[in-house]
């Protein structure tokens, strides 16, 4: 099988991740840009996290047989902090980037005034960039945060369907149904969605507009759980094409909106035809660290 996982925090995963992801059948990802644990305390340090996860990641990934590619943007929790606001205005810069396949994450996390204005600001970037967003949902009172981003969303100028409303669950999938929005669920080892819960709800609601991520992080995640609903769905009677579909065309279609999915040709059984064409253009790393890295 083939697997994108259209959510994943790769900068905080080893190379062993990598090998075991390979193996397993990922062939793509998306790395959303996101906050570090740590607050950050100026705009540096975030157009230093963008560069990397533009440049090194991807072509760290490469090495590894999968393709990389990233969503910038300022997400939710930083969007408080005013020092940190100030990334608003360099983020033109970054969305015109070659491997920049969507505005993200953003959304909500405590449901701030602040939040409301970030929020309203990078939905109106994605419409100028004619990008598609990743919208995150906050963990506390998600239902009320899931209506309140919908609103948002209805209210910019963005379509329904160039918008990923992620992180949902059985109490927030269907209002997000209802607007036409792409559901997004990140499955992890022990909060918010597992394997068997998420089958349910494909039984549920179809597999239409449906994305799943491993979301996996430097928390308790697991960056193959995307394999693990991919077994779920075959253990639970749907096809090889249904589980393609759910786990690879749909995030394809998605985030090809963005005209930037450069992917190399990928068989529905994982096989490459041209695999030197992961380092593509952006995915070349050209900085001293890895030519010393290399042990040249
Ligand atoms: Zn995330």
């Amino acid at each position: 099988m083939r697997i994108f996982d259209p959510h994943i925090h790769m900068t905080s995963r080893t190379t062993d991740d990598y090998v075991r992801m390979h193996a397993a059948g990922v062939r793509a990802v998306v790395e959303p840009s996101f906050w570090l644990g740590q607050p950050r305390t100026s705009v540096g340090s975030f157009t230093d996290y963008f560069d990397s996860i533009l440049g090194w990641e991807p072509f760290r990934a490469s090495q590894y047989g999968i393709a990389h590619f990233a969503t910038i943007g300022l997400n939710p929790k930083e969007a408080n902090d005013a020092r940190c606001r100030e990334v608003l205005d360099v983020l033109p810069r970054y969305l015109v980037k070659d491997r920049v396949v969507a505005v993200g994450e953003l959304g909500y996390d405590s449901m701030t005034p602040e939040e409301d204005d970030v929020f309203a600001a990078q939905l109106a970037l994605a419409a100028e960039h004619e990008l598609p967003a990743l919208v995150h949902t906050p963990h506390r009172d998600k239902l009320t945060g899931t209506r309140r981003t919908l609103d948002v969303v209805r209210e910019s100028t963005l379509d329904p369907g160039a918008v990923i409303v992620d992180h949902l669950n059985e109490m927030t999938v269907g209002v997000v149904a209802e607007s036409g929005c792409w559901m997004g669920f990140s499955v992890y080892p022990d909060t918010k969605m597992d394997e068997h819960r998420m089958v349910e709800i494909l039984r549920r609601y179809g597999l239409d507009r449906m994305i799943v991520n491993s979301a996996a992080d430097w928390g308790n995640s697991d960056p193959l759980k995307t394999v693990r609903v991919a077994e779920a769905m075959l253990a639970a009677g749907y096809t090889d094409d249904d589980v393609d579909r759910v786990l690879w065309r749909n995030p394809v279609e998605f985030y090809s909106q963005s005209g930037r999915l450069d992917l190399p040709d990928t068989e529905p059984d994982g096989t490459q035809t041209h695999d030197d064409e992961l380092v593509g253009a952006g995915a070349t790393f050209q900085g001293n660290s890895v030519l010393r890295g290399a042990g040249d």
